[in-house]
């Protein structure tokens, strides 16, 4: 039974690989509605582990270069760029044009 246990180990694989694959691309997802570096979080998923990567996407401020998010001018926290109030303090702030 040698030759099934080969069939069944390559399954594993190919299942795993898929499963990794997919795992990979959800932590990219959320990495990207979080307003990080999808691109970095997807190879991080990779080439490291997807659920290391979930966690430090999850974990991770947003990055306030990135074009999506804006600083509170309250509280200082890092707001979406599209928010009209901020969501820590809850005072009002000026929508920002997108670009
Ligand atoms: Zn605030």
């Amino acid at each position: 039974m040698e030759a099934f246990g080969q069939l069944v180990s390559l399954v594993l694989l190919i299942v795993g690989g898929v499963f990794w694959l997919v795992a990979s691309l959800g932590v990219m997802t959320f990495a990207e509605h979080r307003g990080l570096s999808s691109g970095t979080y997807f190879a991080a998923a990779f080439f490291l582990s997807p659920p290391v990567a979930f966690l430090a996407a999850a974990t991770a401020r947003p990055s306030f270069n990135a074009k999506s998010v804006k600083r509170c001018p309250e509280c200082a926290e890092t707001i979406w760029r599209e928010a009209r109030k901020c969501r820590y303090c809850g005072s009002p702030v000026q929508v920002e044009s997108a670009g």
